[in-house]
């Protein structure tokens, strides 16, 4: 193929889910359209790449440092909810049911896919419960296997912490995604929580 096409193609490739044919028709679509929207597709990645970092609080995607949730003097500091993407954040807020803060973990632990403790964040995760003197911590993972490894791991490392560990009550099918399931589902999950500490 075409040099510059290809490297469109491998770009695309990155993305979760987009394989090598799909990056392909991707890129060809890309191309085939009107200059114009694709135009606006290229500006507004570009944009939101520059725009776009991580709380310095949570580590959530944010354009504003803290985030809204993290600044919100609204919400109750006390409470945590350690989820795995941004993504979970706007869903579980969704539900109206949790008025604490948030911590994105980006990651799940997965020693396969040599993902250790680091990039779980587990001390920047350490540090905010304790600098906030957080009282309850809501574990909210995917219930996969790399979700039930992170969620031991963390209970363990907050073993002779003094406060509160809950998770997700079931619903969520296993090896599901919080991100797709629907919005009664994760409000029940979060209402029943049970309680590991
Ligand atoms: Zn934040």
């Amino acid at each position: 193929m075409i040099q510059v096409i290809d490297d469109l193609k491998d770009a695309l490739k990155t993305l979760p889910g987009i394989g090598e044919k799909s990056a392909q028709r991707l890129a060809l679509y890309i191309l085939s359209q009107d200059k114009t929207a694709s135009n606006k597709l290229g500006e507004a990645i570009l944009e939101s790449v520059k725009k776009v970092n991580n709380c310095n609080i949570c580590n959530m995607l944010t354009d504003e440092n803290p985030c809204r949730f993290c600044s919100s003097i609204k919400r109750n500091d006390k409470q945590l909810c350690i989820v795995e993407h941004t993504a979970d954040v706007f869903m579980l807020d969704s539900t109206g049911e949790f008025y604490g803060k948030y911590f994105v973990l980006s990651n799940l632990l997965s020693p396969i896919d040599g993902l250790g403790p680091k990039d779980i964040h587990i001390d920047e995760l350490l540090s905010r419960i304790n600098d906030y003197e957080v009282e309850e911590v809501i574990i909210a993972l995917s219930p996969s296997v790399e979700g039930e490894t992170t969620i031991s791991y963390i209970a363990d490392r907050l073993a002779d912490w003094s406060g509160k560990i809950s998770r997700l009550s079931t619903g969520i099918p296993f090896g599901g995604d919080l991100e797709y399931s629907n919005k009664i589902t994760i409000a029940n999950a979060l209402k029943h929580r049970f309680k590991m500490k």
